[in-house]
């Protein structure tokens, strides 16, 4: 039986053991994949095992996903670029490091045929997943990124960062409504709107009734389904997309890497969905005892 993992802390919630132990059910592979809580100081002890001829590798979330890579034998292009790992893969006992959100974030925006080169396009958030949005943007072509962060010395960095990559700036707070109404690609990578863990779950990372006037609106948060910004993009015709897509391809990615099969992505997606309407039904359990 071949064994992957999810290193994370805390551990709980995820969508990711529903997911690839419904494609390796589907594939008839002798493989089962467990979220494990690992504190910080094991996680070297738990990395080394992933050595072991019986182990596929790992997926790696918060807080791990940089301090995994000096315990790497070998990083990935988009790992070193986007500067953290969220999947490694044991290739007969070598460890290598990859990054798969990039690419999960493309493949969700190619099933909307959103296309993005030559695009303005505008990007929330400068924390860890804005990194790897950031590449994917940059290295699809588009005409312009800017990067719009509370923390503007964050955006600052990125923006330094990326410079080899493509054109990208900081937004500052005064341009804010004259740039998001020329965007024609708006991703959210903060954590506004985000349940469980994270903050403001009704509010949007936007100021009221600022929406730009035409194109597509990515909030990369799938708990809730729909966040207030969604709901006000939406409100305003625009065609929108919530982080499912994106976990389901990076965890299709990462698990094409370990087994070197295709993964059955929809097999995947429907694991995810009903991983979350099951969370979902808990929620509700939750607010009526309460
Ligand atoms: P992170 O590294 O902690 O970054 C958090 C970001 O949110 C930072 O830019 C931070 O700004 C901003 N932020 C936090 N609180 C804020 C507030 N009150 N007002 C304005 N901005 C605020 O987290 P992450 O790993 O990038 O994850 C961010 C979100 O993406 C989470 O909701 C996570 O679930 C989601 N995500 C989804 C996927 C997927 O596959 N769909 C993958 C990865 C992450 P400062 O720099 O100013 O603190």
């Amino acid at each position: 039986m071949k064994r992957a993992y999810l290193l994370a802390h805390p551990a709980g919630h995820s969508l990711s053991p529903a997911m690839h132990n419904a494609a390796f059910r589907y594939l008839s592979l002798e493989a089962h994949y467990e979220a494990v809580d690992v504190a910080p100081e094991n996680l070297a002890e738990m990395v080394q095992n992933l050595r072991d001829d019986d182990v596929y590798g790992a997926n790696v979330t918060i807080p791990h996903k940089l301090a995994v890579m000096p315990m790497m034998d070998k990083l990935s292009k988009a790992a070193k670029t986007i500067g953290a790992v969220n999947t490694i893969v044991n290739q007969n006992g070598e460890l290598v490091g990859h990054n798969t959100d990039a690419a999960g974030f493309l493949q969700g925006l190619e099933d909307e045929r959103v296309y993005l080169r030559k695009k303005v396009a505008v990007l929330l958030g400068a924390g860890g997943a804005a990194r790897a949005i950031a590449y994917a943007l940059l290295n699809s072509g588009v005409a312009k990124l800017w990067i719009y962060n509370r923390t503007t010395e964050k955006a600052a960095e990125l923006v330094k960062e990326f410079a080899r990559v493509g054109s990208a700036a900081v937004l500052k707070e005064d341009e804010l409504p004259f740039i998001i109404r020329q965007a024609e690609i708006l991703v959210n990578t903060t954590s506004v709107g985000m349940e469980r863990g994270g903050v403001a779950p009704d509010e949007s990372p936007l100021p009221d009734g600022l929406m730009p006037k035409q194109g597509f609106v990515c909030d990369i948060i799938y708990r809730p389904v729909r966040t207030k910004l969604l709901h006000d993009a939406r409100e305003a015709n625009l065609k929108i997309q919530n982080g499912l897509p994106m976990l389901v391809y990076q965890g299709a990615e990462a698990f094409r890497l370990w087994t070197g099969q295709e993964a059955p992505a929809h097999v995947m997606m429907e694991a995810a969905k009903h991983g979350l309407q099951k969370s979902e039904g808990e929620k509700q359990k939750e607010v009526v005892k309460s």
